[in-house]
């Protein structure tokens, strides 16, 4: 008998949910059950470990099993725990299939699978950062040089993007985006391309935590006849994945934008990271670029502004736009720029807001009140410009007005739209207030819930009891946040409502003194409506009332059914329920009415990051010293007192000030009598090679994303892209050697640079003997110099170089064919007991590398820095030096 458990049959529920676990074999599945998720079997185990709950069990027929729930409004909460643990979560829904249902049984589907690229508005989903899936495509595969295409989404903000890559840049495509998510045909590994691509993406997977996931495209229609493109399969994978896990409420379509590599600088992997670009080379926004320039006040500011550092433009009339909104903000908008910052802080997150509503997502009241503000705001912050910007001519000269300044702020007005009949609507129909208080009330319970756990059915029951004690009458809280005059048929029905209300107070009175019973409430038992009493005096003659039917008793109470109180019941659930549908229909019907604006609403979003991005620039440039850079398409470089924003901020609060270095590079193509655009930099280490190299690049990404820049004046020929190699390398990849690492490194520097790039090389060739490394040394500088033609700054060792180029002590410049080249270098102050860095860079060569000062300094032995001096000098002599 004890062996029963062997059951022939599987009970409706257990049949849904294995079948629903095979279809997603790679998730957790949580299935509603009434009105709590619940799982099952292993996974119950798994689920009540990660999410720290107790492991309980549930009933199917006869046999037991291993279960783990909690509460619907836990869901978000709960489901976010098991997205950062790495799992995926399928959500199993009841839904009312009136069918079914009158056979008993219940209709369960899957509603949606969350996954860490698919969050909407889940914990795990940051709001100042992206949140992206990417989706890859092949057209054919057959072939390791195909293009490969992109498409990537945002799907709590809407953000949609395409662009191209190849096999040979997919790993720093890839490492752009920084996908949360990564998604590829299933089909995909049948080709040697998408072998590849797989091999690649797992290596990744291992290295960066990304999720790789697959789905199958074939339930996606195609567009043409024609075969698609790579990118517009990648669309249709991206597609076909939102559809399989945003089942029951799928994203808005949006048309996504095409990052095209003309327009924007390009940057690999290697550069974004070694010049701390996003975070940090330690990790973290503190110390990168970011975080030294945000000063964005909105999630969607602070996004762009990522973006903006990581996608510079190289289309002047963009950099040129985006400089005359900074500079409207730091000249005529000064003054409101203050209250306009004020005002965006307050707004809520426009794209997500949108994404949400579009999505169907539970807080659509309190994001409908988002957008209403919003809109009112764009009044508040359009009537500030429109006070600043100029009346007329004089007037624009007057307050230091410029044509492209007034037009950059005209077409950002225009943007930010105007929905004054939209937001008198959402202000009508919906009392914030009201909604606010509900809100405060569901998240107190919510809180209760979970504090609770699974107590909570009773400890509801006890509060629901010391309320009533209160002389508060059965269900007293008004969920209802849709104003009655929203329309007189919701006006009937709220007055309808409270009647019911005061007959319910005057029943219950009427009660107690009938029965003589002041303990005597009316409330409702699982939905039943019973009268209680609690105390035995009113006992006697309630059993007596023939019209009362007792339904149970305790040692301290009884409930008895009263025809009166049910009646009166019934038609306060009516009135309710009929309230409460007019609510969800009118928060439809605006929901509607926002998205037919949708685009509108869109680009109003974008319109507000870009205000903040610009505003944002002002401020730094204002709180810093910086200036604005003149841009233009030549190949010149020009920076006069250059800084290192990031090195010079973390000076500065250590009370040290840095040493302003100037550049100049004149491109042979811009017919330049003494071209001079490569730059060979020796000198000792600590003394600032490497920071003026990166400041360089800071300084160019800075400017073409709009911002002012750390330096006296500029004049920057715009990069198409930026090579780094300075600094700390990536060391991860150990099937290599750090000099193999370096040579794949310059490799695709010198396979990619163009006359409009720049390069920064820094120590070359240090990964093998002297005597390859400065010949490999050379050979790049030849090839840049010749075949590349780049902007480079150039840090080696190899003084020998100096020679070779046919460098002078009163010319330093290469001669001849080396014309175009120019040798600079550092300084340090020795002494004996110490060196001193002076971070100058001045013209020339400077052989002496401090190297055996600092080896001294660092306590080598006095007999080993002898030797050291000995051979040292007698290799100068001997002209060996490399
Ligand atoms: P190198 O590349 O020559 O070894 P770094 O550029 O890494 O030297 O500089 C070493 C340290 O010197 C930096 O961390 C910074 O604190 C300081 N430093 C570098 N450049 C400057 C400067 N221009 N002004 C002031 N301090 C600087």
């Amino acid at each position: 008998e004890g062996m029963s458990h062997h059951r022939k049959r599987l009970t409706e529920l257990e049949k849904q949910i294995k079948g629903i676990t095979e279809q997603y074999p790679d998730a957790l599945v949580l299935t509603q059950v009434g009105s709590f998720y619940e799982a099952y079997w292993e996974q119950a185990k798994l689920v009540a470990k990660l999410l720290g709950m107790r492991l309980a069990s549930k009933s199917f027929g006869e046999a037991k099993a291993p279960m783990a729930g909690f509460p619907l409004t836990q869901m978000v909460k709960h489901a976010s725990t098991l997205v950062q643990q790495g799992h995926k979560v399928v959500i199993v829904d009841e839904f009312q299939d009136l069918l079914r249902q009158r056979k008993g049984l219940i209709d369960r589907r899957v509603s949606r699978v969350i996954t860490p690229g698919t969050g909407v508005d889940e914990a795990f989903v940051k709001i100042e950062s992206s949140n992206f899936v990417l989706a890859l495509g092949v057209v054919d595969g057959s072939s390791e040089e195909e293009t490969i295409g992109m498409a990537y989404r945002d799907v709590s903000t809407g953000a949609s993007f395409t662009r191209t890559s190849t096999l040979a840049t997919l790993r720093d495509s890839i490492l752009l985006v920084q996908p949360k998510e990564v998604v590829v045909d299933e089909q995909l590994g049948a080709t040697v391309l998408g072998k590849q691509i797989s091999e690649l993406l797992e290596a990744e997977r291992i290295r960066e935590g990304t999720m790789i996931s697959t789905t199958s495209t074939d339930a996606i229609p195609s567009s043409s006849r024609k075969t698609p493109s790579a990118m517009q399969t990648a669309e249709s994978v991206l597609l076909a994945y939102l559809a399989r896990t945003l089942v029951a409420n799928p994203p808005p379509r949006t048309k996504s934008t095409y990052v095209d590599p003309a327009t924007v600088m390009q940057m690999d992997a290697v550069t974004l990271q070694s010049l701390e670009i996003r975070e940090s080379l330690r990790g973290g926004l503190r110390g990168s670029l970011l975080g030294t320039v945000k000063r964005t006040v909105t999630p969607g500011g602070t996004r762009l502004l990522a973006d903006r550092l990581c996608n510079p433009s190289t289309d002047l009339p963009t950099i040129y736009q985006r400089q005359a909104l900074a500079q409207a903000g730091l000249g005529s908008l000064s003054v409101a720029r203050p209250y306009i910052r004020g005002v965006l802080r307050s707004l809520d997150d426009t794209p997500r807001l949108l994404q949400r509503l579009a999505m169907k997502r539970p807080s659509a009241a309190s994001d409908l009140c988002g957008l209403k503000r919003t809109m009112r705001a764009l009044d508040t912050i359009k009537l500030e410009i429109s006070r600043a910007l100029p009346k007329s001519a004089v007037d624009a000269e007057a307050n230091g007005w410029t044509v492209a300044q007034i037009r950059a702020i005209r077409e950002l007005v225009e943007k930010l739209g105007q929905y004054p009949v939209l937001a008198g609507e959402i202000e009508a129909a919906i009392d914030e207030e009201a909604l606010n208080k509900l809100e405060d009330a569901q998240e107190l319970k919510a809180a209760e819930l979970a504090e609770l756990g699974e107590t909570h059915v009773a400890k509801t029951e006890e509060k629901k009891r010391k309320a009533l004690k209160r002389g508060q009458v059965w269900g007293d809280e008004e969920p209802w946040y849709v104003r009655p005059a929203y329309s007189a048929k919701l006006q009937e029905l709220h007055d309808k409502l409270q009647r019911l209300r005061l007959a319910a107070t005057d029943l219950q009175c009427d009660l107690q003194e009938h029965y003589n019973a002041p303990q005597l409430w009316l409330r409702d038992y699982k939905n039943t409506p019973t009268v209680r009493a609690e105390a035995k005096d009113g006992w006697t003659k309630l059993d007596e009332d023939k019209r009362l039917v007792i339904v149970s008793r305790t040692n301290r109470t009884r409930d008895y059914v009263s025809s009166d109180w049910s009646s009166l019941y019934k038609e306060i659930e009516s009135t309710q329920s009929k309230i409460r549908r007019i609510e969800i229909d009118a928060a439809q019907v605006l929901i509607a009415r926002v998205l037919e604006h949708f685009d509108d609403l869109t680009a109003t979003g974008d319109a507000l990051a870009e205000l903040d991005v610009a505003l944002g620039f002002a401020e730094v440039a204002e709180e810093l010293d910086w200036v604005k850079p003149e841009m233009d398409d030549s190949r010149t470089l020009e920076i006069v007192n250059g800084r290192h924003p990031t090195v010079e901020a973390a000076l500065a609060a250590q009370n040290r000030a840095f040493h302003a270095n100037s550049l100049t590079m004149r491109h042979p193509d811009d017919a330049a009598e003494q071209p001079s655009f490569i730059h060979v930099l020796t000198g000792p280490n600590m003394a600032g090679k490497s920071t003026f190299l990166r400041q360089t690049a800071l300084i160019a990404i800075l400017a073409q994303s709009g911002s002012y820049i750390p330096a006296e004046s500029a004049r920057i020929g715009v990069f198409d892209r930026i090579f780094s190699r300075v600094g700390a390398r990536d060391e991860l990849d150990r099937d290599r050697s750090t000099f193999m690492i370096e040579m794949d490194e310059a490799t695709s520097i010198l396979e990619m640079a163009t006359p409009h790039s720049l390069v920064l090389l820094d120590e070359l060739g240090r990964g093998t003997s002297p005597i390859d490394g400065l010949a490999i040394a050379y050979a790049a500088l030849e090839h840049l110099t010749h075949v590349n033609r780049s902007r480079t700054l150039f840090a080696t060792h190899y003084h020998r170089l100096g020679q070779l180029l046919g460098y002078e002590e009163e010319n330093p410049r290469g001669q001849g064919e080396w014309n175009g080249v120019e040798f600079w270098c550092t300084d340090v102050e020795e002494s004996e007991e110490s060196v001193r860095y002076l971070h100058a860079i001045r013209r020339g060569l400077n052989s002496d590398s401090a190297g055996l000062v600092v080896a001294r300094l660092a306590g080598m032995p006095a007999r080993a820095i002898l030797e050291a001096r000995k051979i040292r000098d007698m290799l100068l002599v001997d002209g060996q030096v490399y």
